[in-house]
């Protein structure tokens, strides 16, 4: 199938329902997701967005919480930008009927969290399903938009770029690139239909599933990242991998977080044999910032050997705790952890991607025509480390970005004439979701070690010597699926693995490149913070000369 829209949206998460609510006032809008709509990060963010309501908080006092976690890297403009808008933007959802907690009847009188890294009471949540009380909302209000048209099971695998410039001897010299859609695999009838589109947005989330232990859902396979990438756009900042401290440690409990307004609400990290020892790291105790205590329960795990440490917030009462904790409390429970009686037992595990593709302050990325935003984007708020709760904050605020920067031109970009392609230009000559034993065998063997690769070479704790055999280990299975890749036919599992290859690659390259520890990305065998020659963006793209 072919089909012609405004607007080209991958992804159906807080950036891409925001930003397609606001594009419909333009034109048509098409919203391609892999899964059902609602299989998104966005839908299990549990704390919360951060906005400076409190009468005892300020712009500025939100602005230095998240320059300080950024560590020298954050850009000022945007952290400004993103803060000052923050409480309209949530105001906004209030409007689209996403219903917070709140102290009173009035709609804005929040019930406001207290996260790690935080110096005031600040994050706007709903209970602890913030996310799916925002995605659910959302949807709601893009599916009664006519203008908007969702198609779920629609996987997209590349980018259409069409590239004009000068040829100087033998280089192409000037290459200039437009985008004009995707082409995309519709899963449900097991074929490759082109959406061509004036403006295309990837709203494609996050990456943790290049980990081996992860917070994000299975649709995490960084899929824009490697988009943007083969396409030649600039990406930027992916050795900084934002670890959760804590993750629920269970064998049935697959990518669940145990959030951290626990910690915000007294609870404490203990090892197996009771003893808490957040205080023997930072004077913030179990309310330092995120990276601090995932290297801390790193460092214990590997001290004792164990499994896993303890989250003990056992002091609060069973009613409080249902109360403040309702999802989590019920999803413990049901693994028989009664968390008013028992400490719950964690790991850290990746969680969120600081870097991505690189936008400007509008979310423009450096090909014509594509935005980025959201996770996958690389915007400068984040900078070395984000604060929690200002992803939910950024990719609100910078869908209005892009919608107000598109919405300056549209009238004159929805007059250029769709470039002469059809579906028959499709690169994918083997089509088929039923793949043969090998070819099954082959991808899951792969996609297992790239995992435990990143996991064990790459985490939270870096040294030069494993980052090389990371490197090693990442380039032969890139060889590989390069070798393989043509005779496998397409498929999701096939594109994802080749997706996570090419992500796992750029995040081993940006660490190798960033010889000092900053934030995130700490080094041992590079301790210091090196000012002078790292205050910079670690920015990578492909080679195509
Ligand atoms: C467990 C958890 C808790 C969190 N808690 C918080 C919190 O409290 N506060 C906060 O600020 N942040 C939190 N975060 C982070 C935050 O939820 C995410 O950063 C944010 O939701 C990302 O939104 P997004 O729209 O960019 O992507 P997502 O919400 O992840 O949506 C990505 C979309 O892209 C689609 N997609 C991906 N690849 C393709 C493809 N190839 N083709 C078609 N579709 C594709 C996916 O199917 C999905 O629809 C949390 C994250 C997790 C995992």
């Amino acid at each position: 199938m072919e089909y012609r829209f405004d607007f080209l949206v991958i992804g159906s998460g807080i950036a891409g329902l925001t930003f397609a609510i606001k594009a419909a006032s333009l034109g048509e809008v098409a919203i391609v997701t892999k899964k059902d709509k609602l299989e998104t990060s966005t839908n299990y963010a549990q704390g919360g967005i951060a906005a400076a309501f409190g009468a005892d908080d300020s712009f500025e006092n939100h602005i230095q919480d998240t320059l300080s976690a950024g560590n020298g890297l954050c850009k000022r403009d945007v952290v400004e930008l993103v803060v000052r808008s923050g409480p309209e933007r949530v105001k906004e959802l209030v409007e689209w009927g996403v219903r917070f907690s709140r102290r009173s009847d009035n709609p804005l009188d929040f019930d406001l969290g207290r996260e790690g890294g935080h110096t005031k009471n600040r994050i706007v949540h709903a209970e602890d399903m913030t996310g799916r009380a925002i995605e659910q909302a959302l949807i709601r209000v893009a599916e009664n938009h006519p203008r908007v048209h969702i198609f779920e099971d629609h996987f997209a695998l590349d980018l259409v770029v069409e590239y004009s410039g000068m040829r100087i001897g033998r280089r192409f010299r000037k290459r200039h690139k437009k985008c004009w859609g995707a082409f995309v695999f519709n899963k449900q009838r097991n074929e490759v239909d082109l959406f061509l589109a004036h403006v295309t947005l990837l709203c494609t989330g996050g990456a943790g599933k290049v980990y081996l232990y992860t917070s994000n859902p299975d649709v995490a396979t960084g899929d824009g990242l490697a988009m943007a990438y083969r396409v030649g756009a600039e990406l930027a900042n992916l050795e900084f991998v934002q670890f959760h401290p804590t993750c629920l440690y269970h064998p049935k409990a697959k990518n669940f977080l145990i959030s951290e307004a626990v910690r915000g609400e007294g609870g404490r990290l203990i090892d197996k044999r009771g003893r808490a020892f957040m205080k023997d790291y930072h004077p913030l105790g179990d309310l330092a910032c995120r990276d601090v205590v995932a290297r801390a329960i790193d460092t214990e795990m590997k001290k004792s050997g164990d499994d896993c440490v303890f989250l003990d917030i056992t002091h609060r009462s069973k009613d409080f705790l249902i109360k403040r904790f309702p999802n989590i409390y019920e999803k413990c429970l049901s693994l028989g952890i009664n968390m008013a009686k028992e400490p719950i037992p964690v790991v850290p595990a990746a969680h969120y991607m600081c870097g991505g593709i690189k936008t400007d302050i509008h979310g423009c990325t450096s090909i014509d025509n594509l935005y980025a935003i959201g996770e996958c984007a690389c915007t400068g708020l984040h900078g070395a480390n984000r604060l929690a709760s200002n992803s939910l904050l950024e990719a609100l605020v910078f869908s209005h970005q892009a919608y107000l920067h598109v919405s300056e031109y549209f009238n004159t970009l929805k007059d250029e004439s769709f470039p002469l392609l059809s579906v028959g230009d499709a690169p994918y000559p083997l089509v088929s979701n039923a793949l043969a034993q090998s070819e099954m065998i082959f991808i899951a063997h792969n996609w297992d070690v790239i995992r435990k690769v990143m996991w064990n070479y790459v985490g939270i704790v870096r040294r030069d010597k494993r980052l090389m055999l990371a490197q090693n280990h990442i380039d032969q299975i890139q060889r590989e699926i390069y070798e393989h890749m043509p005779n496998i036919p397409l498929n999701t599992d096939a594109m994802e693995l080749k997706n996570l290859a090419v992500v796992a690659g750029m995040i081993v390259c940006c660490a190798i490149l960033r010889k000092e520890s900053r934030g995130l990305h700490y080094n041992l065998d590079h301790l210091q913070k090196d000012d002078e020659n790292w205050k910079r963006d670690t920015v990578i793209v492909l080679d195509e000369e």
